[in-house]
């Protein structure tokens, strides 16, 4: 490469290399149609959004909002941030379009890039895909079960991942927490009294996420602190009994974890992620999600509960990869027919091209001034069965040459008759 070169910033990629790009697709294409089954219809929301619905809505001790977003003041002096989850844009949408007046509960899916400035490595981007789904205004454990369902569902039947395991735990609401945390600080000041930065750091902006260490006093200090289970009132412990109950019925095995924190404040009760047993378990986490009470109303909406998840596409296509299924490229990328071009017969190419495509075929042509060599190797590489040779002299008797590029055979068609004769091609 050229010095000069520009290059993608770090931890941003192109997705056109190996089939990726066809994957994703496919992939996505799969996603929306299993939400539409589940009632979710696609909601497309912007990438941009002020600040203020980030630091509000995912809470501004948390590592997303104080150390990883995309922040700049635009010109009229507002600071925008590049969204770096999903949840706090649609239930922005849903607070803005008055969508509590609609039946609820109101369900989206979505697609599309996040942004969080990170730490690069395997699995671990700036610019990363997540598939989602939201159901907003009603509170019941049953859209817990969906909600989990479909993830489950999704990443095993259509991601093909064979080994996932769902970590399920509830943590609670705002005022249960606050009890447990006063006297998981109390504990842990005492127990680890010389705590590193990072714990430190935790320890005065978010304690809960101590429950996350990877500190081996930490770890240890954990096992005989205080249990955030213990702080929870009976009916939110009941409302967890009926979440498990309903993945028990609909025979779906979860792990029950305590320690299970999400990076984002804005959940309540239920939490849960996907691990793929395949991945390093530093980044085995291919999804997660949760359910929140008063995110809606810190947006500026009605106090109105939801429940969603958000899946990582370039995870769950590593963990396909690292199995060595799930997600096979069956689909063919090649072009069928290409279209060859042998002296001033410009107009007659375009026009059998254009029929082609238009009948549904996968047609190329080879584009500018070459040689037939040159022509016939790049049919080569596009993966083309039939080429059609288009010539001065054929054309002038109204005809063109077909030629089958495994046998070698070719035939002369008529020029008005190519695209029917070559529609009953069938493609290998
Ligand atoms: P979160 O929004 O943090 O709950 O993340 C949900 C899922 O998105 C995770 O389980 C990962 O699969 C994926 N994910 C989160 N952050 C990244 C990242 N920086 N790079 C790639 N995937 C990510």
């Amino acid at each position: 490469m050229a010095t000069n070169a520009i290059t993608a910033p770090k931890g941003i990629y192109d997705v056109d290399e190996a089939g990726a790009g066809r994957r994703r697709l496919r992939l996505e294409r799969a996603f929306f149609d299993l939400a539409g089954q589940y009632g979710y219809p696609p909601l497309a929301f912007p990438f941009l959004e002020y600040t203020e619905l980030f630091e509000r809505g995912v809470g501004s001790a948390t590592d997303i909002v104080s150390k990883e977003m995309y922040t700049f003041v635009d010109r009229g002096g507002r600071s925008l941030t590049l969204r770096p989850e999903g949840t706090a844009g649609c239930v922005r949408a849903f607070v803005e379009h008055h969508h509590e007046q609609s039946g609820l509960p109101w369900k989206a899916a979505y697609s599309g890039p996040m942004f969080r400035a990170e730490n690069v490595q395997r699995g671990r981007y700036r610019q990363f895909f997540q598939y989602g789904i939201e159901a907003i205004g009603i509170d019941d454990p049953a859209l817990d079960v969906e909600v989990i369902e479909f993830g489950y569902r999704f990443l095993t039947d259509l991601a093909g991942l064979g080994d996932v395991v769902i970590k399920l735990n509830t943590i609670g609401d705002t005022g249960e927490r606050r009890a447990y945390v006063d006297e998981l600080r109390r504990h842990i000041v005492q127990a680890v009294p010389d705590l590193g930065d990072d714990d430190r750091r935790r320890l005065d902006l978010n304690p809960l996420r101590l429950l996350d260490s990877k500190t081996p006093e930490v770890v240890g200090a954990l096992d005989d602190g205080p249990r955030l289970q213990d702080s929870l009132a009976d009916e939110t412990r009941a409302r967890f009994g009926e979440v498990c109950a309903g993945l028990d019925s609909a025979g779906i095995a979860y792990t029950l974890d305590e320690r299970l924190v999400r990076g984002l404040d804005y959940y309540t009760a239920t939490t849960f992620e996907y691990a793929a047993a395949s991945l390093d378990v530093a980044q085995d986490a291919v999804g997660g999600g949760g359910h929140y009470d008063g995110l809606v109303a810190m947006v500026g909406g009605p106090d109105l509960p939801g429940i969603g998840l958000a899946l990582g596409v370039e995870r769950i296509l590593l963990a396909a990869e690292a199995e060595a299924e799930g997600v096979r490229d069956e689909d063919r990328s090649g072009t069928d027919f290409v279209i060859v071009r042998a002296g001033e017969t410009g107009d007659e190419c375009a026009r059998v091209l254009r029929g082609l495509r238009a009948s549904g075929l996968r047609a190329d042509m080879t584009y500018g001034d070459r040689s037939l060599k040159a022509q016939f190797k790049q049919a080569d590489r596009l993966g083309a069965h039939t080429v059609v040779i288009v010539g001065e002299r054929d054309v002038a008797d109204g005809n063109v040459t077909v030629r089958d590029m495994i046998s070698g055979d070719e035939t002369t068609v008529g020029l008005t008759d190519v695209v029917g004769v070559l529609g009953s091609v069938r493609p290998r």
